[in-house]
């Protein structure tokens, strides 16, 4: 009889990547992949920590899955699972924890648990790896854009943040595998590559050989048949002249940036152990705008950090407001329990949190407008994804610096380029017409 096996992701696009790996090693051993309302045999919870939310939600969907069907094969991994090994396993009906090592072994390791006439904790000690677990995702559903993980961990340990505990040391996967899943990529039709990891400004950390982020979209971008490279979210002191020079000079690498930048107020960034000021932050940011035209620079930003006053959070959002970024992802701090930060006196009422994020989320979309408004009346290439679901006929896309665009046509645009006329602003959106 063949198994069915279900997998519910929580969390970041890394956590995506590995999701969809661990799909095509069940799937190689024969296992049918169902949706997680279906009724499986094994049932893979991937987890996140990086709130308290992560946790919550992680505790919801493993007691789901243990209640859709009793006699199935529960397995824990991802963050929460590394992070509190102890809390998933007081859920009943959990039958293995993993953590975030040896998902590559995850097909093993259930059907030990299956045997197993106690639950099975299989988490190993994060902070010693310094391997890269190399798993590459063995088939894909869409044919647009696929992600590609280049690097594991982090070692920066913001205050806030429990991913560097739940992740490990900084590593880096050789340069020759990922070239060589991104060939095998652009041979499947694939349009856009995103690279995607922890702390991909750190990439080349842990290789013997000396080699960096910039060297990598080089060489990438040198590979035939890459259409679009696009890069996931790199650290500001991350970004060497190098990087922004591939960026500028690189036609198939996205005028696209995303830089976290967390806090407008120099006393809360230095609380939050970020080793830079907003000086040095708009330095950077003007660096790239007089080197990439029309680029996208988007951030995130935590509101309600301990000691955020109401001045502190005003500095924040002039900040925001002067360098108009083109998207900024707004989050309310989170205490995680094991980091510095959850300790800090002068925690921010829920009520001011609420607030601080309203007036963010309001000024982001004015700045999203104000980002796309600049190019009506241009041509603009778009890479199509999907129906936009909408009305009939109505296509949508990104262009390359991250600006959705919406096209009427009767012909089918999935996985398509083309060159698009830019009419209207449709909310943060742009409307175009395709040119003859
Ligand atoms: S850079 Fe800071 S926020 Fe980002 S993963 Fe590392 S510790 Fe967390």
């Amino acid at each position: 009889m063949t198994k069915r096996v279900a997998i519910f992701t929580l969390g970041c696009k890394t956590n995506q990547y590995e999701s969809e790996a661990m799909a095509g090693l069940f799937r190689r051993e024969g296992y049918k992949q169902v949706t997680f309302d279906e009724k499986a045999d094994v049932y893979i919870i991937n987890t996140c920590t990086v709130t308290h939310l992560g946790d919550r939600k992680s505790r919801q969907m493993i007691r789901r899955a243990v209640k859709k069907n009793p006699g199935a094969i529960v397995a824990v991994t991802g963050c929460y699972a590394q992070t509190s090994p102890g809390e998933v396993l007081e859920i009943p009906g959990v039958d293995l924890v993993i953590g975030t090592r040896d998902r590559d072994r995850i097909v093993e390791l259930v059907e030990e648990a299956e045997k197993s006439p106690v639950p099975v904790n299989a988490v190993r000690d994060i902070m010693s790896q310094r391997l890269f677990e190399d798993m590459s995702i063995l088939d894909y559903e869409n044919r647009t854009r696929a992600f590609v993980k280049i690097q594991e961990g982090c070692s920066n340990f913001c205050t806030y943040c429990i991913i560097p505990y739940a992740r490990g040391p900084l590593r880096s996967r050789s340069p020759d595998k990922v070239l060589d899943e991104v060939k095998r990529l652009v041979e499947e039709g694939f349009k856009e590559i995103v690279l995607t990891g922890i702390h991909i400004g750190a990439y080349g950390a842990g290789l013997e050989e000396k080699t960096d982020l910039a060297d990598l979209v080089v060489r990438i971008s040198l590979t035939p048949g890459v259409k679009r490279l696009r890069l996931g979210s790199v650290e500001p002191l991350d970004i060497t002249p190098r990087l922004i020079e591939a960026v500028a000079g690189i036609r198939t690498v996205c005028r696209h940036l995303h830089i976290p930048l967390q806090s407008g107020d120099d006393y809360i960034l230095n609380r939050m152990n970020r080793h830079y000021n907003t000086f040095e932050f708009s330095r950077l940011v003007g660096a790239i705008r007089s080197q990439v035209p029309d680029i996208a620079i988007t951030t995130d930003i935590i509101v309600g950090f301990p000691g955020e006053t109401a001045e502190r959070f005003e500095n924040t959002y002039e900040f925001v407001k002067e360098t108009a970024f083109s998207k900024t992802h707004v989050f309310k701090y989170s205490p995680r329990k094991g980091t510095p930060a959850a300790g800090y006196p002068e925690q921010v009422p829920a009520e001011d949190k609420d607030a601080r994020c309203k007036r963010l989320i309001a000024l982001d979309r004015e700045n999203q407008k104000n980002f796309a408004r600049q190019f009506l009346g241009r041509s603009m290439e778009v890479l199509f994804e999907q129906p936009a679901g909408e009305e009939e006929e109505l296509w949508e896309g990104l262009t390359d610096n991250y600006i959705r665009v919406l096209v009427k046509s009767s012909e089918d645009l999935k996985g398509q380029f083309a060159d698009v006329r830019i009419v209207k602003l449709k909310g943060t959106n742009l409307l175009g017409k395709m040119k003859i």
